[in-house]
């Protein structure tokens, strides 16, 4: 269907992998079918108006009633602003494009600062791409293997009268004549679902409907068949992925494209493949083969942008194409980078304007309990009640990130004396040992004289 490449993506060839993060607890915005928020609910405490109006966002960003708009998280540090746009993206599920980025990261880039903001905003632009595989020729059979399934895997096998669709080589290999020989002897109709015993090639016919790889197990098979008339094959043949604008750029740009793509080492992209492609997929949208997905793209600590990179934010959310723009600062009044003017969260005013604002409170005691009692579970550290309160001391009097960072380190001091379990001793100790800024802060202050300046 095309002369650009398009990567190919379904949640059966990808695993995602993930490190247990700072947000790995959030798993959703935590709301009830009303939009309130639950006081705790899928890995999020408080902050109870902050969160419905980010569900209220995410509802809009789903039903495609916000457009060329942003969002602005503000609040001060620690107060979950990163955890809550965490939360959105959960809400808006995998279908929903969602790229993040620190603001920073942008003057670490071996490329220009647009063209990096270029890069983050295309990420977050969806395209469902609509594709018919292979036209299968002959009569009968499509084949469908129960094993782990590699994108590189993929085969098409045609033998005889039967052309077999299999996503495992091997299989096609292993299986061809006998297999077809075993069914031609069953009789199977179009549409029957059949098991094969590869070792005696036993036909087994077993309804006619299935849909999941997982149900062969539970249908006791190791590999089934569906029969169906050429046409309506071609018919089910029809796949949808998603991939990012980004990605289609990458594949495109590059020879290793896809190698580009997983080691992020994507270069500058020039303006006339980006061209090339906006044409593309225009195309295809208008010949229905393709469709855009504007998602969400999240500027964590945006006070870090310079002002180039917020008149580039200004111009691209008036494209057409613009994804939803969520940016958190835990800044006040503070200057513009690259100019000498002030204003609030160090944001111009002409993009201010455009920005819908949610504020972040900061925690009482219970909430920061809740948090760190969930951040425990996740970690999987077992700790005793009087060590849960010193922790939350702790936290209310430095910071809950802090608090939340001893954790692990009193766990690994629990471990070392051999107890399964976390005590006030260990996280008194490792207290102790890791300074807070406070503590830090004092001293630098007490002992200056021994610092270079
Ligand atoms: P900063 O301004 O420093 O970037 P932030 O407001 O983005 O801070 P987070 O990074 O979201 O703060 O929060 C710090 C830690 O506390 C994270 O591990 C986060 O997941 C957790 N956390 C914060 N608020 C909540 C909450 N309401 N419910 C559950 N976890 C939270």
């Amino acid at each position: 269907m095309t002369d650009i490449g398009v990567p190919h993506r379904s949640s059966s060839t990808l695993t995602r992998v993930e490190r247990l993060g700072a947000h790995s607890h959030v798993r959703g915005l935590g709301l009830d079918d009303g939009l309130e928020a639950r006081r705790s609910s899928q890995g999020l405490v408080g902050q109870l108006r902050a969160r419905k109006a980010a569900g209220v966002i995410a509802n809009m960003i789903k039903d495609g009633t916000i457009a060329g708009r942003g969002v602005l998280i503000a609040g001060a540090p620690g107060t979950g602003k990163t955890a809550i746009a965490r939360g959105m993206a959960k809400t808006l599920g995998d279908e929903t494009p969602f790229a993040s980025m620190a603001a920073s990261e942008i003057y670490s880039m071996e490329m220009s600062k647009t063209e990096a903001l270029t890069q983050a905003f295309r990420q977050a632009i969806g395209v469902r791409i609509k594709e018919e595989t292979e036209i299968i020729e002959g009569e009968v059979v499509e084949i469908e293997i129960d094993r782990p399934v590699g994108a590189m895997a993929k085969a098409h096998a045609k033998t005889g009268k039967l052309t077999m669709k299999t996503t495992d080589m091997e299989t096609v290999y292993d299986l061809g004549t006998k297999m077809i020989e075993a069914i031609s002897k069953a009789k199977v109709n179009a549409g029957d679902v059949i098991s094969i015993d590869k070792a005696s090639g036993r036909v087994t016919k077993l309804g006619r409907s299935f849909s999941k790889s997982r149900d062969y197990d539970a249908m006791g098979a190791s590999t089934k068949f569906v029969a169906c008339p050429e046409g309506e094959l071609q018919k089910r043949q029809e796949v949808v992925h998603t991939v990012s604008l980004h990605e289609i750029d990458v594949i495109n740009s590059r020879a290793q494209g896809y190698l580009a793509l997983f080691a992020g080492d994507t270069g500058e992209i020039r303006a006339e493949v980006r061209e090339q492609i906006d044409n593309r997929v225009s195309e295809w949208k208008e010949e229905g083969k393709a469709e855009i997905i504007p998602g969400v793209l999240f500027i964590d600590e945006v006070h870090m942008l310079d002002i180039e990179c917020f008149s580039f934010l200004n111009r691209a959310l008036e494209n057409e194409l613009a994804p939803i723009l969520v940016v958190a600062t835990n800044r006040g009044i503070t200057k513009i980078r690259g100019t000498d003017y002030r204003s609030p969260h160090g944001i111009p005013v002409d993009l201010l304007e455009r920005l819908l604002i949610i504020h972040t409170q900061p925690y009482d005691e219970r909430e920061s309990k809740a948090i760190l009692e969930i951040r425990c579970e996740e970690e999987d550290v077992d700790m005793s009640d009087d060590a849960k309160d010193l922790l939350c001391k702790i936290a209310c009097e430095t910071s809950l990130r802090y608090a939340i960072q001893l954790i692990s380190a009193a766990s690994l001091r629990a471990s070392k004396r051999k107890s399964a379990k976390v005590d006030i001793d260990d996280v008194s100790k490792v207290y102790g040992m890791f300074l807070d800024v406070k503590r830090s802060t004092q001293f630098m202050i007490d002992n200056q004289a021994e610092f270079v300046f």
